[in-house]
């Protein structure tokens, strides 16, 4: 059956890791004669200058209709003061709504050849490969009422931080499943001492740790966690966690692993249905200098091949061409420890070279 494939490349960076993802996607395309309907649209600030909104009606009924929408990134300084329906990021956060794209998993992993650029030391950072399922479309930054009242003395703001049984178990699920698949180590981390909402959730993850006995599982407190991460990152397999903690600590997981300009990401809803992103943003700074990263696109992409395209095979060789690519020496800018380094466009060509030797 044909896999639609949505390519929203957006703005800065974003259009240009998407052309190395591109490139790499239409060699397998063509090597496997894989049955892909691939549509392009502009998203973000370059949507808003073309169609007056960062997302239109159409993008997003193709989205929807998409098995996997690849998306670069959003934003720039031109489009910092448009209101706020109008901003860039705008498009990211309908699309995860309308899709209800609920499990964001964010990969964060060390090539040991880069060891120097993460910030902790080497003995502690070596062999680094944790995966972080966070909860996207619910608890605090959702959570209702919520508001501030101007109108009473002291004035406040609140919000309400609130899981049902339902979002915990369907977060749990995929969490558990990919500890099945990785190292069956599963740290589920809330504040449980604090919080009755994260008492809840312990209580529920703790009832379907009985579905999954081959599965170590352990709770974690959130401020430890932040700490342990720093000290220890490799106590880790797989960590779950509500939306605020797991917006923390996956910064926290991505800034270990040396640069952004590596690591991937994937929001996917219960039908399988994904988005996949580098966790980077537009990067004004370097747009247009060719010295983008493109890797975290195209491993973007080897997630999409995992999780929405049903071809694990595929995504484990691009995978191992990244592999292969750090391991001969070629660096982009962002990662290079001397001053010689790959432009962004001549990434794509190495790793396809690579494939073709592995498919030899
Ligand atoms: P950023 O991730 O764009 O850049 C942070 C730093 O990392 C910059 O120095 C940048 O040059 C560098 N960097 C990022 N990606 C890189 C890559 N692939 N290769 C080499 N270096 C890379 O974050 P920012 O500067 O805070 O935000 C810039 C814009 O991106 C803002 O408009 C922000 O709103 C937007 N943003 C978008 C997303 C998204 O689309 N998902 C995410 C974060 C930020």
């Amino acid at each position: 059956m044909t896999k639609n494939i949505l390519i929203l490349p957006g703005d800065g960076i974003g259009q240009e890791v998407s052309t190395s993802m591109k490139e790499v996607l239409h060699y397998l395309i063509e090597e496997q004669s894989l049955d892909f309907k691939i549509t392009e649209r502009n998203v973000g600030g370059s949507s808003y200058d073309e169609f007056g909104t960062p997302l239109t009606e159409e993008a997003l009924k193709i989205a929807k209709d998409s098995d996997a929408i690849l998306f670069g990134a959003v934003g720039g300084p031109q489009w910092d003061n448009l209101e706020w329906d109008n901003r860039p990021e705008q498009a990211l956060l309908a699309l995860r709504k309308s899709l209800s794209l609920f499990a964001n998993l964010r990969p964060a992993f060390l090539f040991n050849e880069l060891a120097s650029a993460s910030p902790l030391k080497n003995n502690i950072i070596e062999n680094l490969d944790i995966l972080i399922v966070r909860e996207l479309t619910g608890g605090i930054y959702f959570g209702e009422p919520r508001g501030i009242v101007e109108n009473e003395s002291p004035k406040y703001g609140f919000n309400t931080m609130i899981y049902n049984e339902d979002e915990i178990r369907r977060i749990a699920k995929v969490a558990f499943e990919a500890a099945m698949n990785r190292n069956r180590k599963l740290c589920s981390v809330e504040k449980a001492n604090v919080l009755e909402v994260s008492k809840f959730w312990r209580s529920i993850i703790t009832e379907m740790g009985s579905e999954y006995p081959e599965v170590e599982l352990s709770h974690q407190l959130a401020d430890n966690t932040a700490m342990q991460l720093v000290l220890n990152p490799n106590q880790y397999d797989v960590i779950v966690s509500g939306n605020l903690f797991g917006d923390i600590l996956s910064d926290i997981a991505a800034t270990l692993s040396g640069s952004i300009g590596m690591l991937p990401s994937a929001s996917l809803n219960s039908s399988s249905q994904g988005m996949y992103e580098p966790c980077h943003g537009s990067a004004p700074d370097i747009a247009g200098k060719g010295v983008a990263n493109p890797i975290a696109m195209i491993a973007s992409l080897a997630m999409a091949f995992e999780y929405s395209l049903d071809r694990i095979d595929i995504a484990k060789r691009i995978e191992s061409a990244i592999k292969i690519f750090i391991s001969n020496g070629l660096r982009t800018k962002d990662i290079a420890t001397s001053e010689e380094f790959v432009q962004t466009q001549d990434v794509a060509p190495a790793l396809i070279n690579i494939l073709k030797d592995g498919h030899e």
